[in-house]
């Protein structure tokens, strides 16, 4: 029976024209091959090549932009993974610089060489970089020893095969996620039941996703997000009409209501930052519709936390207000009810300006799960 086909393409991301760094990535690329067959000699690993000239090979670049382009090239050409390879500095985000980066959700890494050495060593640090984003994708986390020790400088950059443990994981990913490519499996699916089937068939694996991206966070990184939220609240919180409103509301009109405002807001946010869109390619490839239940679902439990930093902070607002001027505005003591009404507000103001957010900001913080 024929081995599994892997398929890890790489990308020249700049138009490099210098023959000895060309030259190195070949035999990078050759390399991480070898040492990938060895590791997990049970799949037949191809490693194609392919060049996209568009920027100049000097200069800072933005790596939403390359994992971007990654995403295109892979889907296009129909790889699992594909790792991005320029001579730039990469515009660091968290550090003072990047050597790389990778997208779990994308299935793409990021590689910048103006940091590593030259000559054969050249060689070495770039196998041993792709090897530890590699990892990443395939579901690894950092270790003590191997491949997968956090890269510190470029110096300790050695490349060495997964470890046995290691190993076994990434045979069991790879197992899961190309082997069994809901996509072969079937032709034709409509929307809904393709998304659902995706999410069914994973469940456990989806949220993993979702909650290494931290979503609760997503209010702290996104300050115009989550300023419009709070001035519509403060905005709310001294108009007496609100509160009348809040109070002449039932408890389950509240709730649906809040439901209602969190799914549209995220829907809202989800389409108009263009997350949806990640390749040109209109297929329904398994991949692709995970990675967009994994966006989603990101993006609607960070709504929600925004939704309970605003409910909070409400209350508290409440509590310091004089309850002779609440009992007066709302006919009662609506505080929990106001809460609730505000932060649904707050959620579709946000979803509104966050929508003016730089879409560049909202795609790194769903995007990259690591900067080296
Ligand atoms: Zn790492």
């Amino acid at each position: 029976m024929a081995r599994p086909e892997v398929v890890v393409g790489w990308l020249l991301g700049a138009d490099l024209r210098d023959p000895e760094l060309l030259a190195a990535y070949e035999l990078a690329r050759e390399r991480v091959r070898e040492l990938l067959s060895e590791a997990l000699p049970e799949f037949e690993w191809k490693s194609p090549y392919a060049e996209r000239r568009v920027h100049l090979p000097r200069g800072g670049l933005d790596p939403v932009g390359l994992l971007e382009m990654g995403v295109d090239e892979k889907l296009h050409r129909r790889w699992d993974f594909a790792i991005v390879i320029v001579p730039n500095e990469l515009i660091p985000r968290h550090r003072p610089y990047a050597l790389g980066l990778s997208s779990e959700a994308l299935e793409v890494a990021v590689l910048s060489t103006s940091r590593l050495s030259t000559g054969e060593r050249l060689v070495e640090e770039i196998a041993a970089l792709a090897l530890h984003f590699l990892g990443h994708l395939f579901g690894l986390e950092h270790a003590e020893v191997g491949p997968m020790r956090p890269v510190l400088e470029p110096k300790d950059l050695a490349p060495e095969p997964y470890r046995p443990t290691e190993a076994a994981r990434v045979r069991a990913y790879l197992e899961r996620v190309v082997v069994t490519r809901l996509e072969e499996e079937t032709e034709r699916w409509n929307a809904v039941s393709f998304y659902l089937q995706t999410l069914l068939q994973d469940p456990g694996s989806v949220f993993r996703q979702v909650l290494e991206h931290a979503p609760w966070r997503l209010p702290l990184y996104l300050g115009r997000f989550t300023a419009a939220a709070a001035v519509s609240t403060v905005y709310l919180v001294i108009t007496s009409d609100a509160w009348a409103l809040a109070a002449s509301l039932p408890p389950a009109g509240i709730l649906g209501f809040t439901l209602v405002a969190l799914f549209f807001s995220t829907f809202f946010l989800f389409h108009g930052q263009d997350l949806g869109r990640l390749g040109h390619e209109r297929t329904w490839r398994e991949q692709l519709a995970r990675t967009r239940i994994v966006l989603f679902l990101t993006l609607g439990l960070g709504m929600f936390s925004l939704w309970a930093l605003v409910f909070a902070l409400t209350l508290a607002a409440g509590a310091a207000l004089p309850r002779a001027l609440i009992l007066q505005w709302a006919g009662g003591d609506a505080t929990l009810a106001f809460a609730g009404f505000a932060a649904a507000l707050g959620v579709v103001a946000a979803a509104m300006g966050g929508n003016l957010e730089e879409e560049a900001e909202i795609k790194a913080e769903l995007f990259i799960d690591e900067e080296t």
